[in-house]
């Protein structure tokens, strides 16, 4: 049980499609507690396996701080597959792999899903409001889609100046972060190799 680093943008952990989760395992009974916990620490409603930097379709909800879904158990959705989608809704969205950037996006209003629970239980849920907001984005996460990815080219030319300091680990947060991504290869080619025989 611990808090994780939270990877933010662009780690390629992030642009990945996730993999299956075979089987219930310890480790992954282990994984989803530290996700809870890592989710909490950063005031988060969702986190997706890869925000951790664990490339598996699982993702963490709690969406109990909001007005009508006091009720609402925490979630944890694993291999989950939207089965439908209804309606659509305006939001304005966060995500905690790219702090500092809230914009509205426009997504499905309702959505049904599946998926299997903490005890691999094959389970069907149909969500609204703010539950189906996030279920869709964490499902995006696991495709290795960012929020942002539904914005236009025009608002995402305003983001450039956050998003490339972003990418270069110069962020303000109040929850751990992994370390900004070097690309060794790019570094390399930055520093050829001299002459030297
Ligand atoms: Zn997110």
């Amino acid at each position: 049980m611990s808090i994780l680093p939270i990877y933010t943008f662009d780690h390629p952990v992030l642009r990945q499609e996730t993999s299956q989760v075979e089987e219930d395992s310890a480790e992954i009974a282990g994984l989803i507690v530290s996700m809870f916990e890592t989710m909490n620490n950063a005031r988060g409603i969702g986190l997706a396996a890869n925000q951790v930097g664990k490339s598996l379709a699982l993702t963490v909800i709690d969406v109990s701080d909001f007005e009508g879904f006091e009720d609402q158990k925490p979630l944890v959705l694993i291999n989950p597959v939207i089965l439908g989608t209804h309606g659509e809704s305006v939001f304005e969205e966060g995500c905690l792999s790219l702090p500092e950037i809230r914009e509205d996006i426009v997504r499905p209003e309702k959505v049904g899903v599946k998926f299997h629970d903490a005890s691999f239980k094959e389970v069907e849920l149909e969500a609204d409001q703010i539950l189906a907001r996030v279920i869709q984005h964490e499902i995006d996460h696991l495709h290795g889609k960012y929020f942002i990815d539904y914005l236009s080219p025009l608002k995402l030319s305003l983001l450039k100046g956050r998003l490339s300091r972003m990418h270069r680990g110069e962020l303000e947060v109040d929850y751990p972060i992994a370390p900004p991504y070097v690309d060794v290869k790019q570094k390399k080619s930055r520093r050829p190799r001299l002459s030297r025989m």
